[in-house]
């Protein structure tokens, strides 16, 4: 497996304007140094005990992005060095993010997770919920910064079902442009379906298996 030519095939594939995010759950740090040393910083992780691990040992300016569920009682382990999370799910999460970021002086840029995936194990908030957000959250909070959404599609062979998902959250997002102008980021597509997620307007993919390989937990 060539990682390096892994990442530059997807990554020329990509339009200028679509963000590649490496997603190195599992992956161990070598293997995540070998992409660095090829000019590669932007690397997702879903686990803040691994994100912690990892974080602590890597070079420096390696942009740290936090894509899975995340706890409230773990946003302190993170807040320091975070670069965006994606998985905003409630405002209690958003409102300890806050806190925690005051705590370094900073201001956490995060995206709203909205549920779109059809089936519905998916985490995620409805579009009420981030609407309602979104409209209030500068007079509570000014410590984090909302600057779009992400959403999962169905893990499913149906691609027509995946774009249906994809063009709800693509809805989604042009709305929340509408209200508020810090609002830039759509955060959708993963190893198999990052394609589909681009033709829907898409630009921030998070990929792993696609350039790491299968992952064996
Ligand atoms: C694991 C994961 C990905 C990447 O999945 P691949 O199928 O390996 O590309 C993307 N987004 C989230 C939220 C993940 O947990």
């Amino acid at each position: 497996m060539n990682l390096i030519e892994n990442l530059n095939k997807i990554k020329t594939s990509l339009a200028e304007d679509v963000e590649l995010i490496a997603v190195s759950k599992t992956r161990s740090n070598d293997e995540i140094l070998e992409l660095y040393n090829a000019g590669h910083k932007v690397f997702g992780e879903n686990r803040v005990q691994e994100l912690i691990e990892k974080q602590e040992v890597l070079p420096k300016d390696i942009q740290w992005h936090l894509i899975g569920h995340l706890q409230r009682n773990k946003v302190k382990y993170i807040a320091e060095f975070v670069h965006l999370i994606h998985s905003v799910e409630s405002e209690r999460l958003l409102k300890e993010i806050n806190k925690q970021a005051k705590r370094f002086e900073r201001v956490i840029p995060c995206l709203l997770q909205i549920k779109i995936a059809e089936e519905e194990t998916k985490f995620g908030l409805d579009k009420e919920e981030a609407e309602n957000i979104l409209k209030t959250y500068r007079e509570k909070f000014e410590n984090v910064q909302i600057i779009g959404v992400m959403g999962m599609a169905t893990f499913t062979d149906d691609m027509e079902q995946v774009r249906r998902e994809f063009k709800s959250l693509k809805n989604v997002y042009d709305q929340f442009q509408t209200l508020d102008e810090d609002i830039q980021i759509l955060s959708m597509g993963m190893s198999g379906d990052y394609e589909l997620a681009i033709e829907e307007g898409s630009n921030m993919v998070r990929v792993g298996s696609a350039i790491f390989g299968e992952r064996e937990y």
